[in-house]
């Protein structure tokens, strides 16, 4: 059984052919960095341009690398919302073109149902697990109970964990996307230079508030350069990595305590993170295994959102012609 996944809710391009839900044949990744990065984050009218350029490419380069023809697909998964309207708009229509031609079914996905699935792909893991959830616009603590059933436990009042480490490295004048760029510099960095507080939400001991740290990073940067001191660069990053992760394990550890599950998973963007995988494999200890997707797919990318297809469709899931883009859409 031969999944095509489209991606297109941010600044990458994706497209990618999954066998049987979890073997991986091919995904592509068509990145935009390089027409956002000048403007320090996505311009969302120059992403949906670029999507339309890229989108038959990508599906073409994909179907090549898996050596398989239009023919030979079984199913079509498209992300549907969250993300950029305009940008989800391209694939979703995209797809929809596909199924019609090739009479093969389709299915839309949420963006961030696809990040958690994107544990499954060549690896044997199984519900139920905890996923910490940690992306560009998302921080939620989940536990998966099974496939496709979600209760959200925790997550951000305001800013995402991705959303800080962007805006953080962006003062630091480090660039975009900012959280590989703080990951890299604070390697060098003393993690216990500056203490950044992590605010912790009242009444709600599972949610998290990234807004405070970033307003804390602003203000430190801004009394050195009056006071004409210097700023290593590197402490700063390591000492708001340090504070950001502790908060995301914390409350993470808490909550698979709670649910008293086996395993913990990471899925997002953030996933990535070299010190959030180390502290959580770290303080998990004993009590939980912990499981990463392969590095690639942390970011976007299709092969997630084929695989979370392949599993809805099993369920009975179906979309139609009437398949429509949302800004903003709820994991259940
Ligand atoms: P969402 O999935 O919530 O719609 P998105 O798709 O833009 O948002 P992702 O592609 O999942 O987000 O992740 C991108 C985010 O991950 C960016 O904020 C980026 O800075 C962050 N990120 C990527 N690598 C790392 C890393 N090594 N350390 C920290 N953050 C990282
Ligand atoms: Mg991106
Ligand atoms: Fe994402």
């Amino acid at each position: 059984f031969l999944t095509l996944g489209i991606e297109t809710s941010c600044d990458e391009t994706s497209a990618a052919v999954v066998r049987g839900g979890r073997k991986v044949l091919s995904n592509a990744i068509f990145s935009q960095i390089k027409w956002h990065e000048k403007f320090g984050g996505v311009v969302p009218e120059i992403a949906s341009r670029k999507h339309l350029e890229a989108i038959c490419h990508v599906v073409q380069k994909a179907l090549e690398d898996a050596g398989v023809g239009f023919r030979d697909l079984d199913l079509v998964a498209v992300t549907c919302g969250p993300g950029l309207v305009g940008a989800l708009l391209v694939g979703v229509s995209y797809a929809k073109g596909l199924s019609y031609t090739l009479k093969k079914p389709i299915i839309g996905i949420n963006h961030i149902e696809g990040h958690i699935f994107a544990n499954f792909l060549e690896s044997d893991l199984e519900p139920p697990f905890l996923c910490l959830v940690v992306s560009g616009g998302h921080s939620h603590i989940v536990y998966v109970r099974d496939y496709g059933k979600y209760e959200v436990m925790g997550r951000t009042v305001d800013d995402a964990a991705g959303e800080a480490f962007d805006k953080t490295a962006r003062a630091l004048g480090l660039g975009y996307p900012g959280g590989p760029l703080i990951d890299r510099a604070a390697r060098c960095g003393n993690e216990n230079a500056i203490s950044f507080p992590v605010a912790h939400v009242r009444g709600e001991d599972l949610s998290f508030s990234f807004s405070g740290i970033k307003s804390a990073v602003l203000n430190y940067l801004n009394q050195r350069r009056q006071k004409n001191l210097q700023v290593v660069v590197e402490d700063v990053a390591a000492s708001f990595q340090k504070a950001v992760v502790d908060a995301l394990v914390e409350n993470t550890l808490k909550a698979a305590h709670i649910k008293k599950v086996e395993t913990i998973a990471l899925a997002g963007g953030v996933a990535a993170n070299s010190k959030l995988r180390e502290e959580l494999v770290k303080r998990a200890g004993k009590d939980f295994k912990v499981h990463f997707p392969p590095m690639v797919m942390c970011t976007d990318n299709a092969a997630m959102i084929a695989c979370a297809g392949y599993y809805r469709y099993k369920d009975g899931f179906r979309s139609d012609m009437a398949l429509n883009a949302h800004a903003t859409l709820n994991l259940f």
